[in-house]
């Protein structure tokens, strides 16, 4: 059994549908997505409404949260902030109360998916680096846990000692961003998990950047949003 795992779409519809045809193209028996459909992009409604029809089981995000209410946007950044009351205002009241039931974790065959951090998932706290995942690994009981939250593919092992997801260990693995990379590479990104194998590989998508950022200008969402897609930061 292998299950690709997408996180942060971010309303990228370009980028969503890219890594959907590249997920399709590879034998996989499933696809989990990690939160953070909409916000930031521009489409936030098609990107909700693939998710749906896919059949793709998604946990909850911040930006999902911040735009049906159920979260404050008061420790947003301001671009963070303008983007989530933008899509407020376009999203449909059904996609909204779509994100709105959302589940915090999700659990499948000793792998957890979570937006965040295994603990406190409802907190939105960030794991950056092995201290901050060393708290985390007592908050779960299966082999691995998947996270995104901040764009930025990275691996964490229980006790330090590899980047390099092995039988024998416990990991948390943050999948990347397929609709707003941050780590350089503006490509989106996934991951695949063979469970038998207990691996992952990390693919990169090449999307049309431009189509995405030239409806972020279009929609009047702040030019910095438009400009990071085609940075990667
Ligand atoms: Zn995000």
């Amino acid at each position: 059994m292998k299950t690709a795992v997408i996180s942060d779409i971010h309303g990228n519809l370009e980028a969503l549908q890219a890594t959907l045809e590249s997920i399709d193209a590879m034998d996989i028996g499933r696809t989990v997505c990690l939160g953070d459909i909409v916000g930031y992009g521009a489409d936030p409604d098609a990107c909700v409404e693939l998710i749906q029809k896919r059949n793709i089981p998604s946990v909850i995000g911040n930006h999902d949260m911040a735009v049906t209410g159920g979260l404050s946007t008061e420790n947003f950044s301001i671009l963070a902030r303008s983007a989530a009351e933008w899509t407020r205002s376009v999203i449909s009241k059904e996609h909204a109360s779509y994100l709105a039931g959302l589940p915090y974790t999700i659990e499948r065959d000793d792998a957890l998916f979570v937006h965040s951090s295994p603990d406190l998932p409802n907190f939105f706290r960030y794991i950056l680096n092995q201290n901050d995942a060393a708290l985390s690994f007592d908050a779960f009981d299966t082999g691995i846990c998947f996270i995104g939250h901040t764009h930025r593919p990275s691996v964490f092992c229980e006790d330090g000692s590899s980047a390099v997801v092995s039988k024998g260990n416990r990991f948390i693995v943050n999948v990347g961003s397929v609709g707003q990379p941050r780590d350089g590479d503006r490509r989106a990104c996934f991951l695949v998990f063979d469970h038998e194998q207990f691996s992952i590989e990390y693919f990169r998508v090449d999307y049309d950047i431009e189509s995405a950022a030239s409806k972020i200008i279009a929609a009047g969402l702040p030019q910095k949003l438009a400009d990071r897609l085609r940075l990667g930061i």
